[in-house]
């Protein structure tokens, strides 16, 4: 539900009480809402799902335009109804930003899920029994939450000596759109991530590249098949249990030599530099003292689990949260709490699973009956 943004869900002081919220509209928060929804859990009255984007789509809203159906790794279809319903997946060149949104908004209309945007939530705090979801549209109360706020809202760029010097443009994955605004520019990518390979093979058509990764790439060859994206999510899994920060999927499973990978081979703009060490006025340093000259530089160097408005609950350990469950998606220190599409099931497909998860954990811990054969 889309709603004039001035529209309060909650009168001021007066908190709305639900069971579950789930924040997020993405693929976890959708696949989430979607399995509350087959245990019974009634839209509205039970739960509800706040997204702060505007509309549909997640984070896939967002995207550069020439991120298609052709260079996404792989969208797995929600649970219920797929992709190819909405969307001709022998169409490639749609646009992921135009394909996935429309994907996400006929899943919302076909199973009528209770989401309201746009919503932000600031802040979730413990009170008493119950938590606290502050968000700028009123406030909400509820047994558990399930966050799934997805990472793209929270770019990282590492802190390297001299970055504020510089008098070009500096930019992450997260603000580009097109190649042809940086035409006769010499243009530093930093990345070894897909996203990095898939940008320096669009920009380095158009213009001079250089490309700086901090380990070297390793490049698979062949498919990924199921036993090794098994493994790769087990280890990422087995780090948020041990309460370690989460290593992105993908950091897990190497890049695809694909056919894109192997033309950029031959026309020789794979040649990868190690990580800079200063970035000066103009461009960039080594401490063995050479350098490149930059216009601009373009961090393609991934993202943060965005969850600040979690901090009041105080979910940290040590080194990061601590995680717990049948697929890692409950917080150790506050059960009542469930991280989806964070760590391993930060892809369409884990995201999936994730929900799911999470929904039926969330009932049991709150022994509410489990309706037979839908869990
Ligand atoms: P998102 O899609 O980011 O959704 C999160 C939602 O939460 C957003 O709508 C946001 O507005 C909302 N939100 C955030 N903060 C708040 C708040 N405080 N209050 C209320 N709402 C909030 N995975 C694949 O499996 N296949 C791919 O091909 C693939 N390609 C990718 C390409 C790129 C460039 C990137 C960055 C990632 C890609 N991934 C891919 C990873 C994939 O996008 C994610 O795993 C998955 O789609 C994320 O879904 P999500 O629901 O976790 O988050």
């Amino acid at each position: 539900m889309t709603s004039d943004s001035s529209t309060r869900f909650s009168p001021p002081g007066v908190a709305r009480k639900v069971d579950i919220v789930v924040i997020g509209a993405g693929q976890a928060g959708l696949s989430a809402a979607y399995h509350l929804q087959q245990l019974g859990f009634a839209p509205h009255r039970n739960f509800v799902i706040l997204d702060s984007s505007p509309a549909p789509g997640g984070a896939w809203q967002f995207r550069w335009p020439t991120l298609t159906l052709s260079t996404v790794n792989r969208i797995h279809d929600l649970p219920g109804l797929p992709f190819s319903d909405t969307v001709d997946p022998a169409k490639t060149q749609v646009r992921a930003s135009e394909a996935v949104p429309r994907y996400f908004a006929a899943y919302e209309q076909t199973f009528q899920l209770p989401v309201l945007r746009p919503v932000r939530v600031a802040l979730v705090r413990a009170h008493g029994e119950r938590l606290k979801i502050e968000t700028d549209r009123g406030d909400f109360s509820a047994r558990g939450i399930i966050n799934a706020t997805g990472t793209w809202e929270t770019p990282y760029i590492p802190e390297i000596p001299g970055a504020d010097r510089f008098r070009g443009r500096q930019l992450h994955t997260h603000d580009y759109r097109t190649a042809q605004e940086f035409a006769g520019q010499h243009v530093v990518i930093v990345g070894g991530g897909i996203s990095a390979i898939q940008l320096l093979d669009e920009i380095s058509q158009i213009t001079s590249t250089t490309w700086v990764t901090r380990r070297p790439p390793v490049f698979r060859e062949g498919p990924f098949d199921d036993t090794a994206g098994r493994a790769a999510v087990a280890l990422v899994e087995d780090r948020v249990r041990r309460g370690l920060p989460p290593h992105s999927v993908v950091s897990v499973t190497g890049l695809p030599e694909t056919p894109a990978v192997k033309a950029m081979r031959a026309r020789g703009v794979l040649r990868r530099l190690p990580m800079f060490d200063e970035v000066t006025e103009h461009g960039v340093r080594w401490v063995d003292g050479s350098s490149v000259r930059a216009d601009v530089i373009l961090w393609c160097t991934g993202f943060r689990s965005a969850l600040d408005h979690l901090a009041p609950l105080m979910l940290r350990e040590e080194g990061g949260i601590r995680m717990t469950g049948r697929l890692a998606t409950q917080v150790a220190r506050d059960p009542r709490v469930h991280l989806v599409g964070y760590g391993p099931s930060a892809s369409t497909i884990g995201a999936n699973r994730a929900g799911r998860a999470a929904a039926t954990e969330l009932m049991k811990l709150f022994s509410l009956p489990v309706s037979e054969g839908q869990s």
